[in-house]
């Protein structure tokens, strides 16, 4: 589904992606893996050209990452994110922050108005219901819990009916036991909706319960892959345990 080749990204002087090159498989839940500072949400960002590549090939169900920006909306439009802090307009209900993910797919008559059609607002209330939130659609986003409101970010991501689901650190801010209830909606919608969804985490232990194949990265490079089924999650911890953390 994803194919990078030798892709290098430097910010300053920093080069923060090293000739990385790896595959993500179509329908295969996947796991970036690595300490803080390694990579992984610029590797992430790549994906759905957020992060603008310096050299290398980033292929996508078989399409050349475009360049030029009214290819590259439209391009976009296949692949959701989700991230840490959710990123909702939170003075506004939760309803009208999930027809946002159908901006991509609306006429914008004006800067200020935007014309949703009432398929619009059945995907949203049906993908609402699927997070578990159609009873709040009305409540202003701010006023719900943290996971909620990833709930929420979630839904606003699938109404773009997306074929790839990116989520950078989407526990990261949620305490284990709703962690755990976030990581288990994604791992369901993956299945319900045969989405491809690439994660970047930073806990071993979830990456080892949520992924199918793990690619660890530190310093800006992939040091090891794991099929999570035929590998010991001893060799993984090691692995991990002999990265060095740039925050540390
Ligand atoms: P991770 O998600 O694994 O914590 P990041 O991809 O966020 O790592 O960051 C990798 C490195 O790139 C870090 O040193 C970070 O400071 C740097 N970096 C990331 N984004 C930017 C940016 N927009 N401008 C400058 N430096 C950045
Ligand atoms: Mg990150």
């Amino acid at each position: 589904m994803i194919r990078m080749h030798s892709v290098n990204k430097s910010f300053g002087r920093e080069l923060v992606l090293k000739s990385v090159s790896c595959h993500i498989e179509r329908y295969t839940p996947t796991v970036l893996l690595g300490p803080s500072g390694a990579g992984k949400s610029t590797l992430l960002r790549c994906i759905n050209g957020l992060v603008d590549i310096d050299s290398g090939q980033i292929i996508v169900d078989n399409i050349p990452l475009p360049r030029h920006p009214k290819k590259l909306r439209k391009f976009r439009k296949s692949i959701g994110m989700i991230f840490q802090q959710f990123n909702l307009i939170k003075n506004i209900s939760v309803l009208e922050n999930v027809l946002c993910g159908r901006l991509a797919y609306t006429p914008v008559l004006s800067s200020l108005l935007t014309k949703f059609t009432n398929p619009d607002y059945e995907i949203a209330c049906y993908y609402l219901a699927k997070v578990g939130l159609y009873d709040k659609r009305y409540q202003k986003a701010g006023q719900l819990s943290g996971g909620q409101q990833q709930r929420i970010a979630i839904a606003r991501a699938l109404v773009q009916q997306p074929k790839i689901l990116l989520a950078d650190e989407p526990v990261a801010s949620l305490d284990p036991k709703t962690a755990t209830a976030i990581l288990d909606l994604l791992t369901k919608i993956h299945e319900e909706e045969k989405i491809t969804l690439v994660l970047t985490l930073h806990a071993v232990d979830l990456a080892i319960k949520y992924a199918r194949k793990i690619i660890g990265i530190n310093r800006g490079q992939i040091i090891a892959q794991y099929d999570t089924d035929k590998v010991n999650a001893a060799e993984i911890y090691s692995v991990y345990d002999n990265c060095d953390n740039s925050d540390s």
